[in-house]
């Protein structure tokens, strides 16, 4: 059974009920970032649209993706088309382009077939690298195949966030499997694409320690598939379980230091691994028990470069016994206290659960 439908359910339960008055014609965000998508460094586009949504929300979400906030049930394809002339407009003199939904891209009931056509259409002689992300439902040969007529160069992304089926069922609601990661690998690499996979560092209900093991074996059995794999440190999004638990301080965002224990250990499995983290040194995002500017530009330079030399030198020169003293200590826990924020919590005799 790959759902467990208790957690699925109390997940369900924090969504908000009503969506927010927005402009349907309007991107989610659209911003440039540096990432290595031809196999150098360089900048890149980033954008995500605004559309109706996962269709995993028509049963629950993720444990961690507060993507729902974003979503419209009103968007229709022509809403689609204003947006994406939007994107094409800023491209400017940008090569390569990332594209992200509130779900899939290649799911046609979110993005429907008449919208991506048009993408396409607008985007081609313009774009020469695209990267866009779906579940792993929407990636069948038949529905990927016909996207090689636009002439673009396409590495198709899936977050997979655990080769553990058991993690992706208890902790992140994943609502798939290694399996079906696997399969849709394998349509991807048949049809001449490259494979980006995603991986979710330190979901609920995992010690640090343990989560780092999960990353490290995540890589190792996705690389055989991968162009490369993007290790992505939890960050606390709104209205969501992870959110929950956070903000009654059972949940510790992961450490920078795990982070790069991850990257040294992983770099030579065979694919390319990078990190990029979403709110690094930020109270939301992954962090040491004090911010460490140094280290999460380390992070970010090696994964750009694929040379973590420097990063090397700099983990093995520094005195980190209070990172591993805060390891052992959740490590003996059942959740994995932020104990700051607990302590704050019980000192002002909130109730905990
Ligand atoms: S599949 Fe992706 S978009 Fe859908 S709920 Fe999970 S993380 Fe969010």
């Amino acid at each position: 059974m790959m759902i467990n439908r208790e957690f699925a359910s109390s997940i369900k339960r924090l969504m908000p009920n009503s969506q927010r008055k927005t402009d349907l014609d309007r991107p989610v965000s659209i911003w440039r970032e540096k990432d290595r998508l031809r196999g150098y460094p360089e900048t890149t586009m980033v954008a995500i649209f605004k559309t109706t949504g996962c269709s995993w929300y028509r049963f629950s979400s993720c444990s961690m993706c507060g993507y729902f906030n974003d979503v419209s049930s009103e968007i229709r394809s022509e809403n689609l088309k204003r947006q994406i002339d939007i994107v094409s407009d800023s491209l400017e003199d940008v090569k390569t382009l990332k594209i992200f939904t509130s779900g899939s891209f290649l799911d046609p009931q979110e993005f429907p077939i008449e919208a991506r056509d048009y993408f396409f259409r607008k985007i081609s002689g313009k774009v020469e690298k695209l990267l866009v992300e779906s579940r792993t439902e929407y990636i069948t040969e038949s529905n990927i195949a016909y996207l090689k007529d636009f002439g673009i160069p396409i590495r198709i992304a899936i977050g997979l966030e655990s080769a553990n089926d058991q993690i992706m069922r208890n902790s992140i609601n994943k609502g798939s499997t290694f399996a079906k990661y696997v399969k849709a690998a394998e349509a991807v690499r048949k049809m001449g694409y490259e494979l980006r996979t995603y991986l979710l560092f330190k979901p609920l209900f995992l010690s640090e320690e343990d989560a780092i093991a999960d990353m490290i074996d995540s890589v190792r059995k996705s690389a055989p598939y991968s162009t490369d794999v993007s290790v992505n440190p939890m960050n606390i999004q709104k209205n969501t379980m992870v959110e929950y638990q956070w903000k009654k301080g059972l949940y510790r965002l992961p450490r920078l230091w795990s982070l790069a224990r991850i990257l040294l250990e992983s770099k030579d499995f065979g694919t390319q691994v990078v990190s990029y983290p979403t709110g690094g040194n930020k109270e939301r995002g992954i962090h040491n028990e004090s911010p460490d500017p140094n280290l999460l530009q380390l992070i970010y330079d090696g994964s750009l470069n694929q040379d973590f030399k420097e990063l090397e030198d700099y983990y093995k020169s520094a005195d980190k016994k209070e990172y591993f003293a805060s390891l052992a200590a959740e490590q003996i826990n059942l959740s994995q206290p932020d104990f700051e924020r607990l302590i704050s919590r019980t000192s002002n005799a909130s109730v905990l659960i």
